[in-house]
C-alpha cells in the first residue's frame, strides 16, 4: 500500500472529470477513454487511479510527467506531491490543461511545451516519472533523470498493446521492472515511438 492511498482515492472520487473533457463530458463518468482533440485522449478515469496509486507519490516529492494531455493524470498527483514538471509537445492542449489546473487552485505544477523523450534536464532528477503514452522502450533520459530510490510508471510495447511497466531505481542506481498491467496508449511521438 502507498502511504497516501486514502487520500489519493478519495480526490479521485471528488475529481470533476468533466472538467478535463472537450466533448462528451454528460459521459464523463464512463470508465472509458475520450477524445481531447489533437488524435489524443484522456484515459480511462480507473486506469488513472491505478497509475497514480503505483507511482506512490509523496509528499516531499518532485515528479515529471510526459504527457500532459487534458491535465486530468496532472490533477490527481499534484495534490500529493512537492512538485509536478508537466511536458507536453502539442501547446494548445497544454495551455487548456494549465487553465483547468489553476482554476483547480493547483499552483505547484510547472508546464513545458517540447519532447518528452529529452524530459527536463534543468528540473532534473526526479523522484517519481510518471509517462502516459506508449513507448517502444523506455528513454534512456528519463532512467538517468531518476533519482536514487526513484520510481516510473511507463507504457511500453507496439501501438497495438504494451505493458504497464513500473521502473524502479535503487539506491545504488540499478534498476528494476515489473509489469502492473497491460495498457493501450496513444504513441510516445519521436525517438521512441
Ligand atoms: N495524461 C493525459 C493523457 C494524455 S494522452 C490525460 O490525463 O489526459 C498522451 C499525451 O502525450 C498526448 O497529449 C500527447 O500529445 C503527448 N505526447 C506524446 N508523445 C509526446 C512526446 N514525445 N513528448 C511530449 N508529449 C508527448
Amino acid at each position: 500500500m502507498g502511504r497516501q492511498d486514502e487520500q489519493i482515492r478519495r480526490h479521485f472520487q471528488d475529481l470533476d472529470r468533466s472538467l478535463f473533457m472537450e466533448d462528451h463530458q454528460e459521459q464523463a463518468s464512463v470508465d472509458a477513454a475520450f477524445p481531447i482533440g489533437h488524435g489524443q485522449t484522456i484515459s480511462q478515469p480507473s486506469l488513472v487511479l491505478q497509475m497514480t496509486l503505483a507511482l506512490d507519490p509523496g509528499p516531499e516529492d518532485r515528479v515529471l510527467e510526459i504527457g500532459t494531455g487534458s491535465g486530468y493524470q496532472t490533477a490527481l498527483l499534484a495534490p500529493f506531491v512537492r512538485e509536478v514538471c508537466t511536458v507536453e509537445r502539442i501547446g494548445e492542449l497544454q495551455e487548456k490543461a494549465r487553465k483547468r489546473l489553476k482554476e483547480l487552485g493547483m499552483d505547484n505544477v510547472r508546464y513545458l511545451e517540447g519532447d518528452g523523450s529529452l524530459g527536463w534536464p534543468q528540473m532534473a532528477p526526479f523522484d517519481r516519472i510518471m509517462v502516459t503514452a506508449a513507448a517502444s522502450r523506455i528513454p534512456d533520459v528519463l532512467i538517468e533523470q531518476l533519482a536514487p530510490s526513484g520510481k516510473m510508471v511507463i507504457p511500453v510495447g507496439p501501438p497495438s498493446g504494451q505493458e504497464l511497466l513500473l521502473v524502479v531505481k535503487d539506491r545504488q542506481g540499478s534498476i528494476s521492472q515489473s509489469v502492473i498491467t497491460y495498457v493501450r496508449f496513444v504513441p510516445f511521438v519521436g525517438e521512441y515511438q
